[in-house]
């Protein structure tokens, strides 16, 4: 594979099989994992995903279940063989293949499933919401934005979350890493509506692994070309697909 290029990974239904916000909840309590739902499409539904998720695991941990637990949930949380194949062989065989992560879950999700999969040091960069055990109550996992609720607004359009906007985040990493064109071509796999944005940053040499029939396809369906969208885009279903 001729050039340098980068591999941005979306994480839920893109790296892994699962969304693991919805996993954890609804591996170890339906009423909890029912209680996530409500609270996301409360209002305008455009609620920031780390917050109702933070709130529902202060709920969790009040019901008494431990900071293994939730670990265990995340170690079995559904991914591909063929997804650790294809990211480990490409890894292998391309020195000039860099992997960033690019995902609205968050740190000690993220952390705990590559660690379990041996593929701590696949990514270069994990951009995410940050997350802690509660120093003062070890069994409690706080989640926040990946940008503060104090910060000014990224000012989006595409319709990101409050908390993060992706196309605003590749954009940086691109500009801490040498600029966009010192990577010959960028490769982006995702299946979320908040995928859509990064999308628009990038070139016609680029590319899009976009999964089938979720809301990534039916934003790139219905808005591409009213926004202009260049890159070239494929359809997956299936992590295999990704290896071939
Ligand atoms: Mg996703
Ligand atoms: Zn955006």
């Amino acid at each position: 594979m001729p050039g340098k290029q980068l591999i941005v990974f979306d994480f839920d239904w893109s790296f892994v099989d699962q969304d693991t916000d919805r996993w954890v909840f609804e591996v170890l309590s339906t009423e909890l994992r029912r209680l996530l739902q409500t609270r996301k499409s409360a209002g305008t539904g455009m609620q920031c995903t780390p917050d109702v998720v933070n709130d529902t695991m202060k709920d969790l941990y009040e019901k008494g279940f431990k900071k293994e637990d939730v670990l265990e949930a995340l170690r079995i949380l559904p991914f591909h063989p063929a997804m650790k194949r294809a990211v480990t062989s490409l890894q292998a065989r391309s020195k000039d293949t860099t992997f960033l992560c690019l995902s609205n879950s968050n740190e000690v999700y993220i952390g705990t499933i590559l660690e379990k999969h041996g593929l701590t040091s696949l990514f270069s960069q994990i951009i995410t919401n940050p997350a802690h055990w509660n120093p003062s109550a070890p069994d409690h996992l706080i989640i926040g934005r990946r940008l503060p609720a104090d910060q000014p607004p990224h000012g989006c359009s595409i319709g990101c979350l409050a908390n993060m906007c992706k196309g605003d985040e590749l954009d940086t990493y691109l500009a801490a890493n040498g600029g966009k064109d010192s990577f010959d071509k960028i490769v982006y796999i995702g299946d979320g509506g908040n995928d859509f944005c990064p999308l628009l940053r990038m070139r016609k040499q680029d590319l899009v692994l976009c999964r089938k029939n979720l809301e990534l396809h039916e934003r790139i369906l219905n808005e591409s070309e009213k926004a202009g969208l260049k890159v070239d885009v494929k359809y997956w279903e299936q992590a295999w697909q990704i290896d071939e």
